[in-house]
């Protein structure tokens, strides 16, 4: 059973999620072709410390950096590198904050430079299902309203959605109960109570939906290779509508933000 949020936690992720909202931005005023993925990285530590918190990624499990830098064909967990950005490339910046004990969690994929149709296309399904889903977490609902909602949207465009990540609950600990998969079925899996704090995060692939993992343990890549996508807000669900508490407004009102 998750325990729903108080008012009080909910405004302490609040917090969190606005920070990470605008780390992402910071990260989007960097992408460009010539700049590498350590530099997205550093400013995004940078940022997240200037702002008196802590960047919840680095050595969670073991990982070796502040955030995600997933290119390509890597869908979620890219180690930032001495990889250079080119044009035509996809860059997912996954970030995670800690802060006055609460969690924050969301990420964006950025197009460097201009990028082919398809790929275009690719940001903007994944995009769109992220608020599809978001529509379908209203109290009362189930989990598989969620996985449902981004799945057949995903799929009526002839992409498929990776089904070994999920989103999750998030509040003291980073990943909490539910699990909230990209998929399913309406009317299946736990309930989706007001007050409950979850992250939606579509993870697409333009190709097929396999994956495997990466000799470093850590990046998951498309088996075929294909360009995959991944966007993730946190939202609490209410009665009615679930309300947003990230956003990618700080991105997508900032004219100097290639989105
Ligand atoms: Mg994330
Ligand atoms: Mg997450």
């Amino acid at each position: 059973m998750v325990k729903p949020k108080t008012e009080e936690e909910i405004e302490l992720l609040r917090e969190n999620a606005i920070l990470v909202s605008k780390t992402l931005a910071e990260v989007g005023k960097t992408v460009a072709p010539g700049v590498s993925t350590k530099e997205l990285n550093r400013v995004a530590e940078t940022f997240i410390r200037d702002n008196g918190a802590i960047p919840s990624f680095l050595g969670f499990e073991g990982f070796p950096a502040a955030i995600c830098v997933s290119v390509n064909d890597v869908v979620v967990h890219g180690f930032p590198s001495d990889y250079v950005l080119k044009e035509g490339d996809i860059v997912t910046a996954d970030i995670g904050t800690l802060y006055k004990g609460y969690n924050g969690d969301s990420a964006y994929t950025f197009p460097v430079g201009e990028v082919s149709a398809e790929t275009r296309r690719l940001l903007d399904v994944t995009k769109a299902s992220l608020y599809k889903g978001i529509e379908a977490a209203v109290a009362g609902g189930r989990v598989g309203d969620i996985g449902h909602a981004v799945q057949s949207y995903v799929e009526s465009f002839g992409f498929s959605v990776v089904r070994e990540l999920e989103g999750h609950g998030i509040g003291r600990e980073m990943h909490e109960n539910p699990g909230v998969p990209n998929f399913g079925r309406r009317g299946q899996g736990p309930k989706l109570v007001d007050g409950m704090t979850i992250c939606i995060e579509p993870m697409v692939n333009a190709g097929g939906r396999s994956v495997y993992l990466d000799r470093n343990g850590w990046a998951v890549h498309t088996a075929d290779r294909s360009n995959a996508a991944h966007y993730e807000l946190t939202v609490v669900v209410r009665h009615g509508h679930a309300e947003q508490l990230s956003t990618f407004d700080y991105i997508e009102k900032d004219p100097k933000i290639n989105f």
